[in-house]
């Protein structure tokens, strides 16, 4: 039966809604040949890479927004750092950072419903020096954008934006009340419109039902999205989740096949909460996922790039990054840290 859904995946048929609700219910005991399925079709579009993304939260808190997830909106209580857009030059020697380290795209995200014209201004000053400095792929996340920001975006040498749908369209007014599905929509139509990759995903045990997580993945799949994150709740204190404590490592694991088998050529990352809710199984996840963030997420600690590194190489897996031959030498370096026999083959890559 799993290999059915590679198999109809693979040949441009796409799975029935009682199939899709089959993913979601596989029974632990069958994750293995589930999570075979699902790498059939990834390794088919992918190989064996593995992108590496960093995070930079260049502005935190101070949010009037009240999603009920994070951390930093106004309903939240979390005692986390607050702070106005970070200087430009810690932006761009982050950036620098996150190259040095294997990593094949700097996200640059903000806090806030949407950014001022002089946030705009300053992250496409950083923005253009980055470009100058360091052969990296950008991604920001500034919250909703109207066509004229976006443009600006793009015209400063953006190559992606991130705007995420979160949940499913029925379920969005019980996860947030200052805006809606359709702004958020508006702003994903600004980012295409523009010309700019589109990073669009959600996140996983927010109190949705499998027909909510098939709804989102079917959506992202007709918004012809380049690039899906799918997040795990990580109940933060103070946050409205807070008690929302649901996943177990097997629904983080089958939600990330139902992606991968819906979203068949899309870039798939484990986002954030993978350590907290996939725990010793998150090697798993990049079997359906073809890309991970390395250092934590906005608020929250992660993996660090030497266990990153581990974890992917001690998967038979290769990092792909924009590649420089000093920048080979310094992971090459990494690796033999982590204790891995390495080659010059280990680091694929893609000489743009
Ligand atoms: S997710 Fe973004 S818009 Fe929502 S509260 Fe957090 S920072 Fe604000």
């Amino acid at each position: 039966m799993y290999t059915s859904y590679a198999q109809k995946t693979l040949s441009g048929t796409n799975l029935s809604t009682a199939e899709m609700h089959a993913v979601l219910q596989t029974p632990d005991r069958d994750i293995l040949p589930l999570l075979h399925a699902a790498y059939q079709v990834r390794h088919h579009y992918f190989g064996s890479k593995v992108h590496i993304h960093v995070l930079m939260n260049a502005k935190s808190g101070l949010c009037p927004e009240d999603c009920a997830y994070c951390s930093q909106s106004a309903v939240s209580n979390a005692p986390i750092d607050k702070y106005p857009l970070r200087p430009a030059r810690e932006m761009i020697d982050a950036a620098r950072k996150a190259k040095e380290n294997g990593a094949y795209r700097y996200c640059i995200v903000t806090s806030g419903r949407a950014p001022t014209d002089n946030e705009v201004d300053a992250i496409t000053g950083v923005v253009r020096q980055i470009k100058r400095e360091v052969n990296i792929d950008i991604c920001c996340c500034l919250g909703l954008l109207t066509g004229e920001k976006a443009q600006r975006l793009k015209d400063a040498g953006v190559d992606r934006v991130n705007h995420n749908l979160n949940t499913s369209k029925a379920h969005t007014p019980h996860i947030v009340s200052t805006h809606t599905y359709e702004d958020r929509l508006k702003t994903l139509y600004n980012i295409q419109k523009a010309g700019l990759d589109t990073c669009s995903g959600g996140i996983i045990g927010m109190g949705e039902t499998h027909d909510d997580i098939i709804d989102m993945a079917l959506s992202l799949r007709d918004l012809g999205v380049n690039s899906i994150p799918v997040n795990f709740l990580h109940p933060i204190a103070g946050t409205p989740l807070s008690n929302q404590n649901t996943l177990t490592p097997h629904d983080c694991l089958r939600a990330l096949c139902l992606f991968r088998f819906v979203n068949p050529s899309t870039e798939i990352r484990v986002a954030g909460g993978r350590e907290k809710n996939l725990r010793s199984l998150q090697p798993l996840a990049l079997y359906p996922a073809n890309s991970l963030f390395m250092e934590g997420y906005l608020t929250t600690g992660g993996l660090d790039v030497k266990d990153t590194h581990q974890m992917i190489t001690d998967l038979g897996f290769e990092v792909e990054t924009i590649q420089s031959e000093s920048q080979n030498d310094h992971l090459l370096a990494i690796g033999t840290q982590a204790g891995n026999e390495l080659t010059r083959g280990w680091v694929v890559g893609t000489d743009n």
